[in-house]
């Protein structure tokens, strides 16, 4: 008989345990408040990058894998995923290209005055005309994109059709979780604050807003403040961001305007009209991602696995995997 699994959370935390346990023989539940576009998962922009996440150690291997397993989802066109060239730049002097990210092909972009650039690839690097007085250095390399407007129903689908499913439910306390699940999984984000009273998880919230698709065929990130990035995706654009320790979910029309300026401004375009606006909780744990095993007082097993901060689908699958190892 299958073993029977109950998941807290259908953010990508969960969902892809879910396929990736549901598709392992178990028999798998999915316990959540809030699915789809209402998750901090839903908000996300959402590219492969190690972002606000600890610890290193462990976040740059467990994101390797996760590029491997989006990289390969990029090939089926159903899956929200597609591989994008990312540029990612700094306001300040010479950005370093981390080693992790040499190793995926990375190279140096020169900014130049744009009167001298032009967008022929050099020996190394590319020159591209330069963002408006904003840029100092930056690089580039080929990363996995997520829709996640696409991908969460996506997921939600392979797990249903390999048995599993999702149910409305709050959950105030572990234990009150059916004794026949053999295992619990907590994948509650920002969530297990209460859940499990870990003190030590920060809110970062982000707040996006989705413009029209604009002629863009890079994705550009600066992580310097103001935090600056424009994702294009199939049907429209990202315009981000912010990242900040606060609570509030409700958008901040202070903070659009400040994102649409700045992307604008960066990108040498009239600000466009804004379709939507999306806030996120990302959630940050101070001593990094908890993934662990705990045993309960009635004998049961709990997998934790949150604390992703901001590389939530970055992290997903290997974190996933490594769920399935421990249970
Ligand atoms: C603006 C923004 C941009 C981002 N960009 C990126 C990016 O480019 N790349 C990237 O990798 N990451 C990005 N992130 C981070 C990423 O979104 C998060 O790390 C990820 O969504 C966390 O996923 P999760 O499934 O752990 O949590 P969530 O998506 O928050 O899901 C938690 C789930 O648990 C449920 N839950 C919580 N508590 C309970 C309870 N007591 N009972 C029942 N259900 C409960 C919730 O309802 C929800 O279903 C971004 C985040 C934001 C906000």
């Amino acid at each position: 008989m299958r073993k029977r699994a109950a998941i807290i959370g259908a953010g990508v935390s969960g969902l892809t345990c879910g396929v990736v346990l549901a598709e392992h023989e178990w028999n798998v539940t999915i316990l959540a408040d809030e699915t789809g576009e209402q998750t901090t998962s839903g908000a996300a922009a959402a590219v492969w990058f190690p972002y606000d996440a600890e610890p290193v150690d462990k976040v740059i291997p467990w994101s390797l894998i996760t590029y491997e397993r989006l990289r390969d989802l990029a090939r089926d066109s159903q899956s929200g995923v597609s591989m994008v060239e990312l540029r990612q730049f700094t306001r300040a002097g010479e950005i370093a290209i981390p080693d992790w990210a040499k190793n995926l092909g990375a190279y140096s972009i020169s900014v130049v005055p744009s009167e001298n650039a032009s967008p022929a690839r050099t020996e190394g690097s590319l020159t591209i005309p330069a963002f408006p007085t904003t840029f100092t250095s930056g690089y580039a390399l080929t990363v996995p994109l997520i829709d996640a407007t696409i991908y969460l129903d996506y997921l939600a689908k392979r797990l249903r059709t390999a048995g599993g499913r999702i149910q409305s439910a709050h959950i105030s306390k572990v234990d009150e979780i059916p004794r026949d699940f053999d295992v619990i999984i907590n994948c509650s984000g920002i969530g297990a604050r209460d859940l499990v009273h870990d003190s030590d998880l920060e809110a970062h919230r982000g707040q996006v807003a989705i413009v029209p698709k604009i002629d863009l065929a890079q994705a550009i990130i600066c992580n310097d403040a103001p935090l600056m990035y424009a994702i294009p995706r199939a049907h429209d654009c990202v315009f981000g961001g912010t990242n900040s320790i606060c609570e509030n979910r409700e958008p901040s029309s202070g903070d659009t305007a400040a994102i649409v300026s700045e992307c604008s401004r960066v990108l040498g375009i009239d600000p466009p009209p804004v379709i939507s606006v999306k806030v996120g909780l990302r959630p940050f744990r101070n001593s990094g991602v908890r993934l662990d095993l705990e045993k309960l007082g009635d004998g049961r097993s709990v997998i934790h696995n949150y604390g992703h901060g901001g590389a939530g689908f970055t992290l997903s699958w290997a974190c996933a995997e490594e769920v399935r190892a421990i249970a």
